[in-house]
């Protein structure tokens, strides 16, 4: 049953009173069914203070009152409002708990990966019941953005830079008077790669060592097509055959916003899409730190715990297979009478196969880690144009989310005469949270966030600013009037 079908069916139940079909059966009350069954029956207020409970009711966690004092601006404001509505007896009001919702970037930081997921649900919610506002859906659909933008740049950024046409659209999109629009490029990437030929499988395979299916994302695709032509040159460079597949916004940008159903069907798109390039052969990489961190993270949610993965494990009658300690192919067994009635794929993105949440988050690879694979057979080949410029570089959150170590860090201090420093703890984020770094009521957190960061860089006056996170490019450009650079430009 695909998501479509499902999200149809759901639909035409709650409208028309019909009963429920078998696969719903057990799965939801369709009555409340707010378009995706885990919602069944939790409003968005009911699952914003089911976090509420967990990390600060009177036997919550607590710990991220200390542990996300700095970097999240969700943390602080939950425990400022928990306080508040103990000392006054008065509940937390609907209007604030939505605001506090719209602080949460989902950088990836905080601890607990269900909370995560519980703010998540909580955003979708609340668009459900309140609808999307107008500025929130275009701003979040960056895909649309930037693809009309890169399209008529030369009218788009004409106009904006002209101060009362830009200061009107500000208006209009809700982005704070002091951001600065996007320059767009003349060309966007896909339309680049599509003059290459790249949009098609290569006849002659045989010429190449290997082949990746590149996911050059929203960001790469259409705001700084350098990255993505950077990434097509170093592949090439190795032999390597390149193809994009046909492919759409990872979904970030729009799950941040809470807008789920859209997300979903352009994750399930590309679900679609670049399992076909595995089946033909194709390694997947992405080079970007928030799609990536999206594809092998969020959407591996529960998906483990669902029938169709416990029973193509072989886990048997009496016994679940579930992921235990760090690393990807770490299993352990629990007993099945217990457990399967807590672990089950009931999340975000249970509506989308499960088996194919996972293969793809399995086979998804970051393009540092790709690269940084390569070099360690020692067959790598890098042009870097000017490897003892200083720089320094900044791992942003979603890349260390991932797990994967600083690949692009330590592929770039090994160049001869390489000349670079590290900077941002695990805990240090730009604040800039993709899109709602523009928003109005978002830019000055956004920057306060960052702030520890931008007084480092600017310690490093004479250094090239590296990251490969293209929001936190956006957000260092705004803030310092420096030039930002992707590792692999540089290389
Ligand atoms: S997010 Fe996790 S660690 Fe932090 S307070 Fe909540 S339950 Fe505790
Ligand atoms: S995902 Fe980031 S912004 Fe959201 S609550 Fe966790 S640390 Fe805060």
């Amino acid at each position: 049953m695909e998501y479509n079908d499902l999200y149809n069916a759901c639909q035409q139940i709650k409208q028309k009173d019909v009963k429920a079909p078998w696969f719903m059966l057990g799965k939801t009350d369709v009555k409340n069914c707010n378009g995706c069954h885990q919602n069944m029956g939790m409003s968005a207020k009911d699952l914003v203070l089911k976090v509420f409970e967990k990390c600060a009711g009177k036997a919550g966690c607590d710990v991220c009152r200390l542990h996300m004092e700095d970097d999240c601006l969700f943390f602080p404001e939950l425990y400022r409002l928990n306080d508040q509505a103990e000392a006054s007896s008065r509940p937390v009001c609907t209007k604030d708990l939505r605001q506090l919702l719209n602080s949460c970037t989902m950088c990836g930081l905080c601890p607990c990966q269900d909370i995560k997921m519980i703010i998540l649900q909580a955003k979708a919610a609340f668009i459900d019941e309140d609808g999307i506002s107008l500025s929130g859906r275009i701003l979040s659909d960056v895909a649309a953005v930037g693809c009309l933008g890169s399209e008529f740049s030369r009218v788009v950024n004409r106009l904006n830079r002209l101060t009362p046409v830009s200061s009107i659209l500000k208006k209009a999109l809700n982005v704070h008077p002091e951001r600065h629009l996007h320059v767009f490029p003349k060309e966007s990437f896909f339309l680049w790669a599509k003059k290459r030929g790249l949009n098609s499988p290569k006849d002659n395979k045989s010429q190449f060592s290997s082949k990746v299916a590149y996911f050059a994302g929203c960001s790469a695709g259409y705001l700084f097509p350098e990255v993505g032509k950077a990434a097509v040159r170093i592949l090439e460079q190795n032999n390597i055959e390149v193809f994009i597949p046909p492919q759409e916004c990872c979904g970030m940008p729009l799950i941040v916003e809470g807008d789920k159903k859209t997300a979903l069907k352009k994750i399930q798109g590309n679900m679609e899409s670049l399992l076909r390039s595995v089946k033909n052969g194709y390694d997947i990489v992405c080079s970007c730190p928030t799609c990536g961190y999206f594809f092998k993270k969020l959407l591996l949610e529960n998906a483990y715990y669902s029938d169709a993965f416990q029973e193509e494990s072989g886990a048997g009658n009496n016994v679940m297979k579930v992921p235990f300690g760090p690393g990807k192919n770490n299993f352990t067994t629990v007993p099945k009478g217990i457990y399967q009635k807590i672990l089950k794929d009931e999340g975000y993105f249970s509506l989308l196969d499960p088996l194919k949440r996972i293969e793809l988050s399995n086979k998804i690879k970051d393009m540092g880690e790709y690269l940084l694979s390569i070099q360690a057979n020692s067959k790598l080949i890098l042009n870097p144009a000017r490897p003892d410029t200083p720089m320094i570089y900044y791992a942003p959150c979603h890349q260390m989310e991932q797990e994967i170590g600083q690949p692009y860090y330590n592929l770039l201090k090994f160049f001869p005469g390489s000349d670079i420093i590290q900077i941002g703890g695990s805990m240090q984020c730009c604040g800039m949270g993709g899109h709602l770094g523009y928003k109005t009521s978002f830019h000055p957190h956004s920057l306060r966030i960052g702030q520890s960061l931008f007084k480092r860089f600017l310690s490093e006056k004479d250094r090239t600013i590296i990251t490969d996170c293209l929001s936190c490019r956006i957000q260092f450009q705004q803030t310092m009037s420096r030039k930002v650079f992707h590792p692999l430009e540089v290389m």
